[in-house]
């Protein structure tokens, strides 16, 4: 009878594990025709600078509509594309449509505008991302500095030194370069000092505790004190309430992005909200 019922729970498993593969297969057939019909788009997420009160820049986030409307989420289809090449699809029309859409608002007369791409440890890693890069930015006619690239710890970690490498190519450029979820992964302090970075995002997940877990608020407030020792500009990202807003000023932090002051938006809603000039941080 055990022996039984070890095979009806080991063929269970394995039927299991074959509805799951096949819903990954499924999925990621799907995600490849849509990057082909173009069902994916970019919306942006005003990152508000906490001196002014002003939108200082946008981080580009990938969303994709499914055919009934519904929108599936990044944190599903990021991973599961990084699987396999399409990463290296989607991220190559990631930089095109995002170089496109500044290149539409700076035609609409908006100024000074910088979108944060994120960018994949394979895209990283694959020889051509500073071509890429040239190419996407000489083909729309924009400058260097409209452009920040999201980097993870994890993703340079990997290979620190080849890491530095391709950051001095990037930066040579003109891309703004920031460390994204900081205070998750395990970079080594002697590294951080000589990666060549602009800025370090605060993770959402210390933020969110700032006001109610001392750690957090420690670790919070060490990531500002170091990135300004390192002459390092600091992002809080995932800022929902005006608690956090209000340590995140007490502590000096230079700018934040989060739900408090703006979901990320499709493209037209987030320049509308940059040309109200409103300010966002009071
Ligand atoms: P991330 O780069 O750390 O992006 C921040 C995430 O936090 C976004 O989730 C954003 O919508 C969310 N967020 C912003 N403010 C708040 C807040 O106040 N509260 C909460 N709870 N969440 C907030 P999203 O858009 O679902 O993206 C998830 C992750 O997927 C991103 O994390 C990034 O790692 C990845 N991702 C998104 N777009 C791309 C892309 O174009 N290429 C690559 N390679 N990865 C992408
Ligand atoms: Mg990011
Ligand atoms: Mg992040
Ligand atoms: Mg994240």
């Amino acid at each position: 009878l055990a022996k039984e019922s070890g095979r009806n729970q080991f063929s269970f498993y394995t039927k299991a594990l074959n509805a799951d593969a096949r819903a990954k297969l499924a999925m990621e057939n799907e995600l490849r025709r849509t990057l082909l019909k173009h069902e994916l788009t970019l919306h942006y997420q005003p990152k508000v600078d906490l001196r002014s009160g002003h939108i200082c820049g946008a981080e580009a986030l990938a969303r994709w509509r499914l055919a009934n409307g519904s929108m599936v989420s990044p944190a599903e289809f990021i991973p599961l594309a990084e699987k396999s090449s399409l990463i290296l699809n989607l991220g190559a029309w990631v930089i095109d449509e995002a170089c496109m859409q500044v290149r539409t608002w700076l035609d609409a007369g908006l100024k000074d505008i910088c979108v944060a791409l994120n960018i994949s440890a394979r895209q990283f890693r694959s020889s051509d991302l500073d071509k890429q890069l040239e190419q996407a930015l000489e083909k729309h006619g924009i400058e260097a500095h409209h452009l920040e690239l999201e980097l993870t710890e994890s993703m340079l970690m990997h290979e620190p030194e080849q890491a530095v490498a391709t950051m001095h190519k990037l930066k040579q450029i003109g891309v703004k370069i920031s460390l994204d979820d900081f205070g998750t992964g395990y970079s080594s302090l002697a590294y951080l000092s000589r990666f060549p970075i602009d800025t370090l995002k605060i993770d959402q997940s210390f933020v969110r505790g700032v006001v109610t877990d001392p750690d957090s608020a420690e670790i919070s407030s060490a990531i500002i004190g170091l990135a300004h020792r390192m002459k390092l500009r600091v992002v809080a990202e995932g800022v929902e309430t005006e608690d956090q807003l209000a340590y995140m000023r007490t502590n000096g932090c230079d700018e934040l992005q989060g739900f408090y002051f703006s979901k990320p938006l499709p493209a037209d809603d987030f320049a509308e909200l940059l040309r109200s000039g409103k300010s966002l941080a009071q």
